[in-house]
């Protein structure tokens, strides 16, 4: 079987102390599926043919962790990033931004993200969130690392600025915008991620989006511990679901499996290098 890669789970904090648990929503989520440990769930993906993943951080201490979890395990590799929720806690904050670029120093760190504009939820003032996506541009093109961005209802801004830089590279994970973001996107020579929200989408619009999106273009991803693919809604999501993920676009798009499976990785391979 092809080989599958996860690039964008948040694994690192299934084994946080509880006590740290207040900071952490995706150490609440592990919490409640309590037999499940680090190791376990990264061989249950290895076991299942998802014999990578990309451990993705959301602020400064959640991606230390990723970077301190994927150092002894083979089949993980971490990105650093500053979710658009946080960037109230970092802009302007010197020291913290400084903290979190000399994060970069470390190892086995692939990518910069999450990192974006949710104006969905407005957790963080819009123009906090913007100067924070910058930081994090600047920082991947001075690395030459490629983004994992975050976009809920902000495309025209992120677009504003997206072009305003050159050369920046990256997937827009969880895509669910329309087809006239997509195609901006695609212009942009960006991926692509599509995760399990795909398999409990009910508007026809959204499905012909998916179905709309080259294959050289498209990334597998679970976003796990969130967005638990069809039929295991209700149980916590592991990397290892990218494999039902596959098998419902290829059916979507009228894919060969294999072929779908190949080229995601491929895709994936190439524009993270790993
Ligand atoms: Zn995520």
């Amino acid at each position: 079987m092809t080989e599958l890669i996860d690039t964008h789970c948040h694994i690192q904090s299934i084994a946080l102390e509880t006590h740290d648990q207040a900071e952490h929503s995706t150490r609440e989520l592990w919490a409640k599926a309590d037999a499940l440990t680090p190791d376990g769930v990264v061989q249950a993906a290895i076991d299942s043919g998802v014999t990578k993943m990309i451990c993705v951080g959301c602020d400064m201490p959640d991606s230390r962790l990723a970077v301190d979890f994927v150092q002894n395990r083979p089949a993980c590799w971490a990105s650093i990033g500053i979710h658009p929720h946080e960037a109230d806690s970092y802009v302007n904050q010197v020291d913290k931004l400084a903290d979190f670029s000399n994060l970069l120093s470390g190892s086995k760190i692939v990518a910069i993200g999450e990192c974006g504009l949710d104006y969905f939820y407005n957790h963080s003032d819009k123009l906090a969130q913007q100067t924070i996506l910058k930081f994090q541009i600047e920082l991947a093109l001075k690395h030459d690392l490629p983004m994992i961005f975050h976009v809920r209802d902000a495309f025209d801004d992120f677009w504003q600025i997206y072009d305003s830089y050159q050369a920046v590279r990256g997937v827009v994970h969880s895509y669910t915008d329309n087809l006239a973001n997509l195609q901006k996107a695609l212009d942009r020579k960006l991926l692509i991620g599509v995760n399990g929200i795909v398999t409990f989408a009910k508007d026809l619009g959204q499905l012909d989006v998916y179905r709309s999106v080259p294959l050289d273009s498209l990334v597998l991803e679970t976003d796990s511990p969130f967005l638990t693919p069809t039929p295991y809604r209700g149980t916590i999501n592991e990397p290892k679901r990218v494999v039902n993920i596959a098998d419902f676009v290829a059916d979507l798009r009228g894919e060969d499996l294999e072929k779908l499976s190949a080229v995601t990785t491929s895709n994936a391979r190439n524009l993270f290098g790993i």
